[in-house]
């Protein structure tokens, strides 16, 4: 699992980008996708009941599941009330967060794609579980995407005006 600050890095990166050509990816979506991209490791929440004596890894862990993560998003969806269009911002989220995941060597044997209907795991093993680099990059893409999204908003402005 790449760390919770990859996932959110990535997900901005992303919607900086696509809103470049799509106004529907405006801050508050774009948050959403943010939260989307750290629903699956929701699971961690295992490691504060580790920490406290009682193990919980037992039931928490389908949540790191497509399937899992996927009736977390459709419960938060249903606190908004635009609730097609948040759950679809939160789906993207999740499907970014599971995209970087396939990119591990998973100890585990990768992830559990299309369970309940195959069991088996998946994942490309192109970087190392402990490989800070891939936050240090995201970061710096971020950053990136972030400038040129408020250079192109500023141009944007300039030309309605001039229009
Ligand atoms: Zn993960």
């Amino acid at each position: 699992m790449p760390d919770w600050i990859t996932h959110i890095a990535v997900a901005y990166t992303l919607c900086a980008l696509l809103g470049l050509k799509y106004k529907q990816f405006n801050t508050p979506n774009t948050v959403l996708v943010m939260i989307g991209a750290v629903i699956p490791d929701l699971v961690k929440v295992g490691m504060i009941f580790d920490y406290l004596g009682s193990g919980v890894w037992e039931y928490i862990w389908p949540l790191h599941l497509p399937i899992g993560s996927l009736i977390i998003t459709t419960i938060m969806a249903l606190l908004f009330k635009e609730k097609k269009s948040a759950f679809l911002f939160l789906l993207l989220g999740m499907v970014t967060h599971f995209g970087l995941d396939l990119l591990l060597e998973n100890v585990g044997g990768g992830i559990i794609l299309f369970y309940p209907f195959y069991w088996g795991g998946w994942q490309l093993n192109l970087v190392a579980t402990d490989d800070y680099h891939i936050t240090i990059i995201s970061l710096v893409l971020a950053l990136l995407a972030y400038l040129v999204s408020r250079r192109w908003g500023k141009n944007k402005q300039l030309n309605d005006l001039s229009t």
